[in-house]
């Protein structure tokens, strides 16, 4: 099968590499469409314990085509997305739901098992969930990132008519925004340097958008509603957006960070301290978020189709991943398999 390797920091390249060959309680998918991550982009610039040749690829979904030993509930030409990890399904935070801090945890696609930059990929039918019809392949591909922007909003306090602001609007801030929406917070307004992200908030639903070097975001949430923002999502990921964050927020708000800084960062903990501020961080999703996610899509409570704003062949991931490094109006890229 064809697949892209991980050959080092900046490289990868294209191969020809046998089919793998589901174990027991495995089966293997035939890959319809796998998204290129924000993670992917870093693990390939900065290398994050990635070794070579191994296959990324987290955001996807396919069509079963084999099925392993031991599995049970399933059937070949089954559209599936799938949890991208396995984890032993017995320990305290497995049956909290919580795999993503299984001590066994194992990512497909990110680090141990080989992910869905390849024409099949193996998962455990534990990780499984079925697509209904009304959600097409690309749909299927964006449970996974949709369902970060969930698990973020879920550990926050939104309800309806909570004032908001999501900082950043890159795949992430934009699926929290969306969820932000959906759960009924309001006004959500954006903070978005780039203006081609800043646009396609807009146009996925987003009450307001501003360039934080313009305008503060938060005297965008007074206008609109006479209040400060008690929510604060920062879904940027670099230095000095916390402290940011913190200036943005209502007094006893919550900020909320999803964003992934790679570097040390400094806070200053008065500011926190002055404001009672509660601060989160959220990581991954459960199972239940993938499921509220494909339930939202097939409902269409939640319209996500304008976040893929390209789809591209296996061939072209390469040069993608250096233009993706270059500051882009893209949100999510799709590699798309013939099928
Ligand atoms: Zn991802
Ligand atoms: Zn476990």
């Amino acid at each position: 099968m064809k697949a892209v390797l991980y050959k080092g920091p900046n490289q990868l390249a294209l191969a020809d590499l046998p089919k793998p060959v589901p174990g027991a309680g495995e089966v293997l998918l035939k890959v319809h469409d796998c998204g290129i991550c924000g993670s992917d982009l870093h693990a390939v610039q900065f290398g994050l314990g990635l070794k070579p040749d191994c296959v990324l690829g987290h955001e996807f979904c396919g069509e079963i085509s084999e099925i392993g030993p031991e599995v049970s509930g399933y059937a070949a030409g089954e559209r599936v997305a799938a949890v991208p990890f396995s984890s032993c399904g017995v320990c305290d935070h497995c049956r909290r739901g919580q795999g993503y801090h299984c001590e066994k945890l194992k990512s497909i696609g990110l680090g141990p098992l080989p992910g869905a930059y390849a024409e099949y990929v193996a998962c455990p039918a534990a990780s499984l969930l079925k697509l209904p019809a009304r959600l097409n392949s690309r749909q299927g591909a964006l449970v996974e990132p949709l369902s970060v922007g969930l698990h973020g909003v879920n550990r926050s306090r939104i309800k309806p008519g909570t004032p908001s602001i999501v900082m950043g609007a890159g795949p992430v801030g934009l699926a929290t925004m969306l969820w932000c929406k959906a759960k009924g917070a309001d006004p959500v307004v954006v903070s978005e340097i780039a203006p081609g992200r800043r646009e396609l908030a807009l146009r996925l639903g987003a009450s307001a958008v501003v360039n934080p070097r313009e305008y503060n975001p938060g005297a965008k949430v007074r206008e609109l509603c006479g209040r400060l923002p008690e929510v604060v999502f920062e879904c940027i990921g670099v230095k000095s957006t916390l402290n940011e964050a913190v200036s943005l927020v209502d007094k006893c708000g919550q900020v909320v960070v999803i964003g992934v800084c790679m570097e040390p960062d400094q806070i200053m903990p008065l500011h926190f301290i002055f404001k009672e501020v509660s601060i989160n961080f959220a990581l991954a999703y459960t199972r239940s978020d993938f499921e509220e996610t494909i339930q939202a899509l097939a409902t269409g409570r939640i319209n996500a189709d304008p976040l893929i704003t390209d789809v591209i062949g296996l061939e072209q991931v390469p040069a993608a991943f250096e233009a993706l490094r270059k500051p882009t109006s893209q949100a999510k890229v799709l590699i798309e398999f013939p099928r």
